[in-house]
């Protein structure tokens, strides 16, 4: 076999098949737009799963990527490196947080976030305090504890015996959470916003109660804003729109604009319980992708930037109520910012893999949050036109589905 040679076929034959990616293969990207190996173009709407926030190839991250490329890429955890400082002060000072734990990725900064809860925990108040809250449907991660933290079982089940202490409770259900959190519980851990559980918010009433609940009895509270964070909801971070401050924020996804960057943030006196040598990576915090996320940060965080992603965001949603007038396939629309979830009606349910072949055929990437419902997550400073462009191949890939349906024979 030539080995220059691969398509989209090769990924069938070299692939661990954990992936059914899409019939083309994208090959450039500038802006929201991309074009894939045989020359076509897409309008990107879902942004590397809420990744790439500022879009494909913006200049100013380039300029960063070359000019830090050229100089320090890697160092190791044996010495600091000015644009990781830069990027922990400029952090805090959006934020509640004083102190900052770099990564890869936002499963290992939901890692870093449990361990550290347990390890609170155990310092404070003994062995017997352990339990961790978290809430059916959410997703923290892929590794082994972030996956058995989540809460869905398809995800989790299969691999062995699951770590001891975890208690998975009803998402929005102030009851169930008053009733579950207790002396024995450590840490409740919750999305502002499931993301990958199909774009459900939480109630503000809720993320109130989990906060008196912690509170109450000595937990911490976790807001895990790896989809929702870095501008995604038109607020830096999601819980600054609630009147609930978490004790522990984790953030990856946007905050590397696709280069692999994660972070735990919280304060001084928690922080204190990770002494030297309790918890590390290698890679973590490194110049080079701290140097770019320093940059995302410092563009996302603009206030002006901020307000078009709430504009943006009236836009899409207006053009989502006129296409479902037209077509009525949506239940319901909702979520926040750039992170918006289009829930399907009984009629097309268990069929969002649908649209977004469609969609992928009338030049369009689209993103699904569960089998029913369609995410659109595109760039924060998608252009106008792009933004109108996608909408209007959206609209044909409906069509396309839905006169597939109607000619169907009945099941
Ligand atoms: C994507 C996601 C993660 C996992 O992040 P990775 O970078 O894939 O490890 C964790 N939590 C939430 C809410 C996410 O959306």
């Amino acid at each position: 076999m030539n080995d220059q040679n691969v398509s989209r076929q090769t990924f069938d034959e070299v692939m661990v098949p954990v992936f059914a990616p899409a019939p083309f293969v994208p090959d450039r990207g500038e802006g929201s737009r991309v074009w894939d190996t045989q020359g076509r173009d897409y309008i990107d709407f879902a942004g590397g799963i809420a990744v790439t926030a500022l879009g494909h190839a913006h200049p100013e991250l380039l300029k960063v990527l070359h000019e830090q490329g050229a100089k320090l890429w890697h160092i190791g955890n044996g010495y600091t490196n000015e644009p990781v400082l830069r990027l922990a002060k400029k952090l805090e000072s959006l934020t509640f947080a004083d102190r900052a734990f770099f990564a890869n990725s936002g499963a290992e900064a939901n890692e870093a976030a449990l361990k550290l809860a347990r390890r609170v925990a155990f310092e404070r108040h003994g062995a017997d305090k352990y339990e961790i809250v978290s809430f059916t449907q959410s997703f923290h991660g892929r590794t082994f504890f972030t996956v058995s933290v989540g809460g869905q079982p398809k995800y989790s089940e299969g691999f062995g015996p699951v770590p001891a202490g975890l208690v998975h409770l009803p998402y929005n259900d102030i009851a169930a959470a008053r009733n579950a959190i207790g002396p024995k519980t450590c840490a409740v851990v919750v999305e502002p916003i499931q993301g990958e559980g199909g774009v459900i918010p939480a109630d503000p009433a809720f993320l109130r109660a989990l906060r008196e609940a912690c509170d109450q009895h000595g937990a911490l509270l976790i807001f895990d804003e790896v989809q929702t964070g870095v501008g995604r909801t038109g607020h830096f971070y999601a819980y600054q729109d609630t009147d609930v401050t978490p004790d522990i924020l984790t953030t990856a996804k946007a905050l590397g604009n696709g280069f692999p960057i994660g972070a735990m943030l919280t304060t001084n006196e928690l922080a204190a319980h990770f002494k030297v040598g309790v918890h590390g990576t290698t890679y973590g915090g490194n110049p080079l992708g701290s140097a770019i996320a320093l940059k995302v940060v410092e563009l996302i965080s603009d206030p002006q930037l901020l307000a078009g992603v709430r504009s943006r965001s009236d836009e899409l949603r207006s053009v989502l109520a006129k296409l479902n007038e037209r077509f009525g396939i949506f239940r319901e629309v909702r979520g926040k910012g750039l992170l918006i979830g289009a829930e399907l009606t009984e009629a097309y349910k268990g069929r969002a893999k649908d649209f977004v072949g469609a969609a992928g055929r009338h030049g369009l990437i689209m993103l699904m949050a569960g089998p029913d419902v369609l995410r659109f997550a595109p760039s924060l400073i998608i252009a106008h036109d792009d933004l109108h462009e996608g909408l209007a191949r959206l609209a044909k890939a409906i069509e396309e589905v839905v006169s597939a349906t109607a000619d169907a024979p009945a099941r």
